[in-house]
């Protein structure tokens, strides 16, 4: 096998190289001579040839060197110049010598073995190897590389999507929004213009009646006047036949305070109370279903509060109940769209919250996670907050959220939890529960220590708008 060597090199074409020169580079362990400012490329056969013997035709094996600078091997040479006497001649240039005089090059020597090392069938074969290896190695990070590339184009092409989709939603949520304010407007300003029409209405008529009257008074004036006239010839019986007037009330002052009164209102928080009732995924007004408590759970006359007490309330049994773990849930349950509402946990130390399967079992002990049917959020010892996953996820909350947010949309299947204080998400469920659902709770056991709190759902706004 050749192997190309690209170094730069001195190179004597014609004849041997000087051992007296320095060696400055190792291609495959092998020096090379100190270049002189050519660059050539040769192979390891120009080598070897630059290393065999002109008698034996073979690499050196001992190689010596004669004064002419040539070398052989040093048998080669022995035997060459065995027999003669006196001077004797170099096999190659023919230069005489006075005695049989060479030098043993060691460093051509070791060059040789060098090159027989790495000519070799053991050391190519060796070669072979390592290229096989490199060339596999390489095409595998090739092909690895590759991979990558095209996963990094897959997910900006997945990133894109996923973006223009979210500002469609985004988009669509507002422009939702923006349309309840200009139907609210509209329909304002539609109730102004009618108030409008209704006075211009009102006057237009009384100025009618006015104007008639004032004719029918014009002509009366004229026929009086007309009589006066005629008074001073001669004495009538009686005065003329006077055509009835019509009777105008008096024109007030238009009661412009009175007019606009509905108007010089608190406007944009009374719109907001009507878009609040209007909101698609405004917080729903839950209760709790009292069927579903532990008899360890106490329910509000008003079914919004539950709390976890010492004395069990007598109780039916039956599949709907829970019966070992202090759990209840509220009375509506979801199995489509989007759906949100927010529970106050005040500054209770230990509680769990989220959304249940219809399905969950409720009379044996279960991990609450979304394998056993819960997407849940808990606190216990009053700081330690886990997402509801086996084994828990912790969460590092910036505050203690004294008011929770719970999101179920049950088309995406999300479950997401927020600090309803400001609205930061705290943590998001993307394997929500398939089927019907219900918003699930767990005031927990108290213990003797703690004054039990209740769990309360929130009604916003306190005083929902009638329609
Ligand atoms: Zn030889
Ligand atoms: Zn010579």
């Amino acid at each position: 096998m050749d192997v190309l060597f690209s170094v730069a090199v001195s190179r004597n074409s014609d004849g041997p190289r000087s051992s007296a020169v320095g060696w400055d580079f190792e291609v495959f362990g092998f020096p090379f001579l100190r270049t002189t400012a050519k660059t050539v490329g040769f192979t390891s056969s120009d080598l070897r040839e630059d290393l065999t013997c002109a008698i034996c035709c073979d690499l050196f094996r001992e190689p010596v060197m004669l004064s002419c600078m040539h070398h052989f091997c040093k048998s080669c040479i022995s035997r060459y110049w065995r027999g003669a006497h006196g001077p004797v001649t170099c096999p190659q240039c023919r230069k005489e010598f006075s005695s049989k005089q060479f030098q043993t090059n060691y460093l051509v020597a070791a060059m040789v073995e060098k090159v027989r090392a790495t000519t070799s069938r053991a050391h190519i074969k060796n070669l072979e190897k390592e290229l096989k290896e490199s060339l596999e190695m390489y095409r595998q990070r090739k092909e690895d590389v590759f991979k990558n590339i095209c996963k990094d184009k897959d997910n900006m092409n997945i990133i894109k999507r996923v973006g223009s989709d979210l500002q469609a939603r985004v988009k669509g949520e507002f422009r939702a929004l923006h349309q309840i304010l200009q139907d609210e407007e509209t329909c304002l300003l539609e109730q102004l213009r009618r108030e409008q029409e209704e006075e211009l209405e009102k006057t237009r008529r009384h100025l009618e009646d006015s104007e008639a009257a004032m004719r029918e008074l014009e002509n009366n004036l004229r026929v009086l006047e007309q009589f006066n006239l005629a008074m001073e010839d001669l004495t009538p019986a009686q005065l003329p036949q006077l055509r009835p007037c019509v009777q105008v009330d008096v024109a007030l002052d238009f009661d412009t305070k009175a007019f606009s009164s509905k108007y010089w209102a608190p406007l944009q928080y009374i719109t907001w109370r009507r878009m609040f009732s209007s909101l698609k995924q405004g917080p729903s007004p839950l209760t709790f279903d009292v069927e579903t408590a532990h008899p360890s759970i106490h329910v509000s006359r008003d079914r919004t509060a539950a709390v976890e007490c010492d004395v069990m309330t007598p109780y039916t049994s039956h599949g709907k109940r829970f019966l070992q773990c202090v759990n209840i849930l509220a009375a509506q349950g979801f199995q489509s769209g989007q759906h949100y509402w927010e529970v106050e946990v005040g500054s209770s130390p230990k509680w769990d919250l989220g959304v249940a399967s219809e399905a969950v079992d409720r009379h044996t002990r279960i991990k609450l996670s979304p394998e056993s049917g819960y997407w849940t959020l808990r606190l216990r010892n009053g700081n330690e907050y886990s997402a509801g996953t086996q084994p828990w996820t912790r969460l590092q909350l910036r505050s203690a959220p004294q008011r929770l947010g719970v999101y179920l949309d049950c088309d995406e299947r999300r479950v997401s939890f927020y600090d309803a204080a400001d609205m930061s998400l705290l943590y998001s469920f993307s394997n929500g529960p398939r089927g019907k659902a219900f918003p699930f709770f767990s005031p927990c056991i108290s213990g003797s220590r703690n004054k039990a709190q209740p769990i309360k759902l929130l009604h916003y706004p306190a005083a929902p708008l009638s329609a």
